[in-house]
């Protein structure tokens, strides 16, 4: 039996998998046996239940023709491709006429391969003249993109997983990585046990998560007192000569007026701020500071905040003053979301950046792209586009007259959703490009576009180390569905731009692209498909085709080793910040801070986990985390229903009453939008306020009260 060497496309992880066929080759029926790849440097041979069951919903609920249809009270009909392509061509070309370029948006996910984000950026960004591409990653991971370009002068995680085995401390901050990211954790996890008592693990969450379940030390502080804790912690490392001046001196700028700030952070007041003891979070210094290497990992409890880069960049300040990075075992390490949300990075697939890790406000970096693309000088507009919360407005003002979204679901993903629906509502012409239907943002579609989905293209995927692994298709595509990349293409051509869009391949697409890393941090010219088919998964940088495999030689998988950093005077940038606070503390009229998460099984909104049996039966609906005291005076216990109420809505969920959260804390899994469960919508809750310098949404927390639910 043959099998396929491809990439989990699930989480940002990046497990290898090996994939065959266990009974005929028939697109509608074909099963197939899912197992670790044990050659792939990220994972080993280890898979979690999400991976090991991919499969079995890979032809259920298929979107198999395009559809259309006029408005939304309209049922869809089935049309063929090309009247569904001049149809979109016939829009764009009207909007762009008519209301300008910048009424176009497309909103796509890091479920995209890097071929189907860099061809949509030529399309949005070079040829229409718009940078309003965003992706669901500015949900995710933007504040630690801001985070890593601001105090490097680069994005671009300077770590790789083999950091987890063999640092001395680990420290885990807004992060459940054992559920949320659960192949890094089993690596952390093994190392910690095997090195009892000589590794140490600090996890920092309000919750007792599955995470903190085994750290050494966890610090349940109040909701997004982050930054309190950080400078708590520099102020100690400080003051017990916890630091790295030669380091200091060498490779940073600005650690005078920082050291000037976290002065003003007594343990005392942080530990009262924080809500945990002085003698924790003297450990957690200790251990920071008397650790000959540091590995820090974080993901959305500190991105998801409207003081996101903050948090992100108070994080990297620890480093900087101790030295911990560029070394084995060391550095600040962001877990991205989704499985090719490093390669979106990468290809430019954010509002404000470019392919190669550039920037739409770089006029030298908007030539080097305008050149390559063979398009004329000033194609590509000097303004960032809108960020995804910012194209709900704009659809919300009648701003927007083509929404395109991509392989994402913003009917359940995006922050304060009945706004978010109402805005969807209002959208003259959007365009869903999906492998499944239904799903919710189906809804408020006017042009439903199949989309081939993993295994069904070839493509490229770069995880959160910066392992870049080929993805091949290995079974035929069903119906009609076509790779995102084509999609955009043809698109494109149909615009005028048949230069631009010549390529007939995926391999094609991505030669090209790989040619705009060169020199960058994130320079992938030595990669191809051919290369990564028969090497196998390959760790950027790799700038020559014979640059050695970072995974199996010697050749340093971490950056800035020699302490220089791609900022204009090769220093990396201290900043400081002091806590803002929640964007909507909690008040007596809404007491609780909601905050959300995963769950191990499911993926984001369900699209493809809902249809999955075994993950089902394992997380068969949402529910309501509670500490026993808030219970207890809401004379609650767990399986009773209560009605979770915000300023913008309310959502009806069972309660879990539990030690492992903080009092005046409440929790809600993110998963289950409109198809899946009645009025149970994690967004009906959340806000809309965002990080200015990222804008990511805080969807982590919100204020809330609990209204229990009486038998009638
Ligand atoms: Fe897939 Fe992530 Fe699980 Fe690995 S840890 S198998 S990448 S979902």
């Amino acid at each position: 039996m043959t099998s396929t060497k491809t990439l989990c496309p699930y989480c940002g992880v990046g497990c290898g998998l090996e994939v065959a066929p266990v009974s005929k080759p028939d697109a509608a029926t074909e099963n197939y046996l899912v197992k670790g790849d044990r050659a792939h440097p990220s994972s080993q041979g280890m898979v979690c239940v999400k991976g090991a069951t991919i499969a079995d919903a890979i032809h259920k609920n298929r979107l198999l023709y395009p559809m259309v249809r006029d408005s939304l009270d309209e049922p869809f009909r089935r049309v063929s491709w090309d009247e569904a392509l001049d149809a979109i061509a016939h829009r764009i070309r009207h909007v762009v006429d008519t209301q300008g370029p910048e009424a176009v948006c497309m909103y796509g996910s890091g479920q995209l391969q890097t071929e189907d984000y860099y061809t949509a950026q030529k399309l949005l960004k070079g040829c229409l003249g718009t940078n309003n591409f965003d992706a669901n990653s500015r949900l995710c991971m933007s504040s630690a993109v801001a985070a890593y370009i601001q105090s490097f002068g680069s994005d671009g995680p300077p770590t790789c997983y083999d950091d987890l085995e063999q640092t001395d401390c680990a420290f885990l901050i807004g992060t459940n990585t054992a559920e949320c990211h659960p192949i890094v954790f089993n690596r952390l996890r093994k190392y910690h046990r095997k090195k009892k008592g000589k590794v140490k693990l600090i996890v920092v969450d309000p919750r007792r998560t599955e995470t903190a379940k085994d750290a050494d030390l966890h610090l349940a502080i109040r909701p997004s007192t982050d930054i309190t804790l950080m400078n708590g912690i520099a102020h100690i490392l400080l003051r017990k000569g916890w630091i790295d001046p030669l380091f200091i001196e060498e490779a940073t700028q600005g650690f005078t007026p920082y050291a000037a700030v976290v002065d003003h952070y007594p343990p005392e007041k942080v530990a009262e701020v924080c809500g945990i003891t002085v003698a924790e979070l003297e450990q957690a210094a200790r251990w920071w500071g008397r650790s000959k290497s540091v590995l820090s990992l974080w993901s959305m409890g500190i991105n998801q905040s409207a003081e996101g880069t903050a948090k992100a960049r108070t994080l990297i300040n620890l480093h900087l003053m101790s030295g911990q990075i560029g070394r084995p075992g060391a550095g600040p390490f962001s877990l991205t979301g989704q499985p090719n949300a490093m390669g979106g990075r990468e290809a430019g697939g954010l509002a404000h950046i470019l392919p190669g890790y550039r920037l739409v406000k770089n006029p030298e970096h908007r030539q080097a792209v305008e050149t390559a693309w063979e398009l004329p000088p000033g194609s590509i507009s000097p303004t960032p586009g809108l960020a995804a919360w910012d194209m709900m407005v704009g659809l919300e003002q009648g701003a927007v007259g083509v929404f395109w979204v991509a392989a994402t679901n913003p009917a359940v993903s995006m922050p304060d959703i009945e706004r978010t629906k109402a805005a969807l509502r209002r959208s003259p012409f959007t365009i869903l490009q999906d492998a499944y239907y239904p799903t919710e943002t189906a809804e408020y579609a006017h042009v439903l576009l199949p989309a081939a989905q993993w295994g069904e293209k070839s493509g490229i995927m770069t995880n959160s180390e910066r392992t870049v692994t080929y993805c091949p298709a290995f079974r035929d595509r069903p119906g009609e569905a076509r790779a995102d990349w084509e999609i955009f293409a043809e698109v494109g051509r149909r615009l005028g731009f048949a230069k631009q869009f010549a390529c007939q391949t995926s391999a094609e697409v991505y030669a090209e692209f790989v040619q705009l890393t060169a020199g960058r941090v994130c320079d992938m010219t030595g990669l191809s498909h051919q290369r990564l088919a028969d090497e196998g998964p390959i760790q950027w940088p790799c700038p020559q085709v014979e640059t050695p495999d970072t995974a199996s030689t010697k050749h340093d998988k971490r950056l800035y080793t020699d302490f220089r950093f791609p900022t204009p005077n090769g220093r990396a940038q201290f900043a400081t910040f002091h806590e803002q606070g929640l964007t909507e503390p909690p008040d007596p009229e809404f007491p609780f801070v909601l905050t959300n998460g995963r769950l191990y099984g499911h993926w984001h909104t369900q699209s493809r986990t809902g249809r999955i049996d075994k993950i089902r039966k394992m997380h068969p609906e949402p529910l309501l985390e509670m500490h026993p005291i808030d219970a207890q005076h809401l004379k609650l216990q767990s399986g009773d229903w209560v009605e979770v109420r915000s300023r913008r809505g309310q959502a009806r969920l069972k309660v879990v009453v539990t030690q492992y959260i903080r009092r005046g804390v409440l929790f809600i899994p993110m998963h289950w939008g409109a198809l899946w469960a009645d009025a149970a919508e994690c967004n009906a809750l959340t806000h809309s306020a965002v990080c200015p310098i990222s804008l990511q949404p805080e969807l982590k927390a919100s204020a809330v009260t609990v209204v229990p639910i009486t038998e009638e």
